[in-house]
């Protein structure tokens, strides 16, 4: 069989039922299939299939079919600048959370060798990113899913990343080590009960660990915040992600702790998705 053929029949099967990106996803799972570059599949394409990668390629169509992401079925993200590793144990990395990374390089622009920590760092996407754009700064990660420890292990290495990085897997709650200048997190922010309307390809196959903000959708937070304000420096930096709709809720939450409201940075839709703030009281 023809590539062509191959990828047509999947991208009316996906089409059908209601894939949204069918074509693109027929051809990136063709390009995996077959280990070569989606540019390689699109030139190519009357070239013939051998029966091997082509029933590789059909199970893939079968699972996207189900909801599986493309990046999970790849085990490949791009973020950043960067190709990650991600399985089903990490959030696959959002362009969205792109934001802590433009804002960190911009506000330590000046600042050499600063320490930082990335509380539930995942497939480790936000803290390797930085560590490549500054190689002087040294990282710390923790995260309280060993799966996680491995899959930022990964890229670590993927990445060329061998110093300036010091990785633990416990709860934040039990950690205690170092003061930081900066703390960044991405934690778990979606009301509970809120899980269940998110789209199949998230609700499904994402690790509810690090979605679920428990009933209010801020109790995560509420404790990253509350922990950070123990492991920061005076005048130490501490940028969360958000929901759109937290910015008050954690804002308060932010000043309780002692914190001052740097500013609340908005996303490519337009949301409030970063808040950064400064630890300046006890
Ligand atoms: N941005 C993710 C989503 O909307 C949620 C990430 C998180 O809870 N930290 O699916």
């Amino acid at each position: 069989m023809k590539l062509e053929t191959a990828i047509n029949t999947a991208y009316l099967n996906l089409k059908d039922n209601n894939i949204k990106s069918a074509l693109l996803d027929s051809e990136i799972l063709m390009s995996n299939a077959i280990n070569k570059k989606r540019e390689f599949v699109i030139l190519n394409l009357k070239k013939e299939i051998d029966k091997k990668n082509f029933n590789n390629f059909q199970n893939m169509i079968a699972q996207r079919l189900k909801g599986k992401p493309i990046a999970y079925l790849t085990n490949k993200k791009f973020f950043w600048k960067y190709e990650f590793f991600v399985n089903n144990h990490v959030l696959i990395p959002r362009p969205d959370t792109e934001v802590i990374v433009e804002q960190v390089l911009k506000i330590f622009k000046n600042k050499n060798k600063i320490k930082f920590l990335d509380i539930g760092f995942g497939s480790g996407c936000i803290l390797l990113s930085i560590l490549k754009e500054r190689k002087d700064f040294q990282a710390t990660g923790v995260d309280i899913s060993k799966h996680a420890l491995k899959v930022c292990k990964i890229n670590a290495h993927k990445l060329g990343v061998k110093t300036g990085i010091k990785l633990y897997n416990s709860d934040i709650d039990k950690f205690s080590l170092g003061k930081y200048d900066l703390i960044i997190s991405n934690p778990p922010y979606i009301k509970h009960l809120d899980l269940k309307y998110l789209e199949r390809d998230v609700k499904d196959f994402e690790p509810k660990l690090a979605l679920d903000g428990g009933i209010d959708g801020i109790s995560e937070i509420r404790k990253t915040i509350k922990k950070s304000s123990e492991l920061i420096k005076y005048g130490g930096k501490l940028i969360l992600e958000i929901a759109y709709n937290q910015k008050y809720e954690v804002k308060r939450l932010l000043e309780i702790n002692g914190f001052y409201i740097n500013s609340v940075v908005k996303d490519l839709a337009n949301n409030d998705r970063c808040i950064i703030s400064t630890k300046i009281k006890e």
